[in-house]
């Protein structure tokens, strides 16, 4: 497939990850505005059964199936062979998921094509010959538009950049038999440790309670996660939240953290810091609880409730579970 765009799909327990069919949607639009071709790439154990949902999305779907040992990176099995199919059908672009493992596979890719790199973008768009890239600097205080000065590229797309979309016509499942001639140098996993989550991942749910320094340590988080459990939300922080050691980094929302992008965001005790922003931005309705009027966060949020979140949360939860116990549903 020449002049193609390729989104390279995710698997986690052989489901496509939710960025996945975010890159999906990206490519098949991309393809749209420019006549290209667009295709996902799924490498990996239980590929071509995660492929008919991918495929939903629009891009034809190449499934890879691949098996991984314990100790392999998902990286090292996916680089070589991704590289082998890029060598034969020439893509021009490869949409990768600025993830943990999208981000180690990006670095491998660049090491086996030698071909550009645009990182952690943030949109992507389609300007004149090429895609531009937006992205956050300078810890968010400046926005860029990066392109490449060769027709070719990998783009690092940061995951909730895109909604994905279905398409009014799936695309088609191919089956791919990839040889790989030679496998990278061993890498080895000496110890995997579980990330620990509050619950609902914070980049899937559609309802977030978040807590700062203002809630004052761990006992004041319960309070936050008892909102979060009354509404069927998850728990996300602020980074000072984390460094303290209040709660996992697998909660971080921002710039180091991750992006998320829930329907609803109740951020208690919470200043606002741009670092911060920029991984809640785009959340529908953002609702912050601060003492201090003037917080930079009332400048981004849709509704500041002044006040000492100690006496807010409390009557909020028991506010919500009473509307729960009579049937009715909390928002
Ligand atoms: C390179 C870099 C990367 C960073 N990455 C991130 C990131 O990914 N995510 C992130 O969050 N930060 C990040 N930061 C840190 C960021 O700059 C801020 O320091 C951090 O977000 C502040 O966290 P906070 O809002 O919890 O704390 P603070 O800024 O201290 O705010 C606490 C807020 O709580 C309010 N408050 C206090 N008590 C109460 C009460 N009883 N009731 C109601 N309100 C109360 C205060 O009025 C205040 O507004 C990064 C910084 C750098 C330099």
């Amino acid at each position: 497939m020449a002049n193609g765009i390729w989104a390279v799909g995710e698997l986690a327990d052989g489901r496509p990850t939710r960025v996945t069919l975010e890159l999906a949607t990206l490519a098949r639009t991309l393809a749209e505005q420019t006549g290209r071709d667009a295709a996902t790439v799924l490498i990996g154990a239980g590929a071509t059964d995660a492929a008919a949902q991918v495929a939903a999305y629009g891009p034809d779907v190449l499934a890879v199936e691949a098996a991984q040992v314990m100790e392999q990176p998902v990286a090292s099995v996916v680089a070589p062979r991704l590289a082998a199919m890029v060598a034969d059908r020439e893509p021009d672009y490869l949409l990768v998921a600025a993830s943990t493992d999208g981000k180690d596979l990006a670095g491998l890719l660049l090491g086996l094509l030698e071909l550009p790199i645009l990182a952690n973008g943030s949109s992507v768009a389609w300007d004149g010959d090429g895609p531009t890239v937006e992205m956050s600097t300078f810890g968010g205080r400046l926005v860029t538009h990066s392109s490449f000065t060769q027709p070719r590229g990998v783009l690092l797309v940061r995951p909730a950049s895109v909604v994905a979309q279905e398409a009014a016509t799936p695309g088609r499942v191919g089956s791919v038999q990839v040889e790989v001639s030679a496998e990278l140098p061993p890498v080895r996993v000496t110890d995997r440790v579980d990330e620990e989550r509050g619950g609902t991942p914070i980049e899937e749910a559609r309802v977030i309670v978040a807590g700062g320094r203002g809630v004052g340590g761990p006992d004041g988080f319960r309070q936050v996660e008892e909102l979060a459990q009354a509404l069927g939300g998850a728990v996300g922080a602020t980074r000072a939240a984390v460094d303290a050691g209040w709660v996992g980094y697998a909660q971080q929302i921002g710039q180091t953290g991750k992006v998320v992008k829930p329907a609803l965001y109740i951020a208690a005790g919470i200043s606002g810091a741009i670092q911060h922003k920029v991984g809640v931005q785009t959340a529908g309705t953002i609702v912050a609880i601060n003492k201090d009027p003037d917080a930079p966060i009332a400048e981004f949020a849709d509704l500041v409730v002044v006040g000492d979140l100690f006496e807010i949360l409390p009557r909020l939860t028991e506010a919500i579970r009473a509307r729960r116990g009579n049937g009715q549903t909390p928002a």
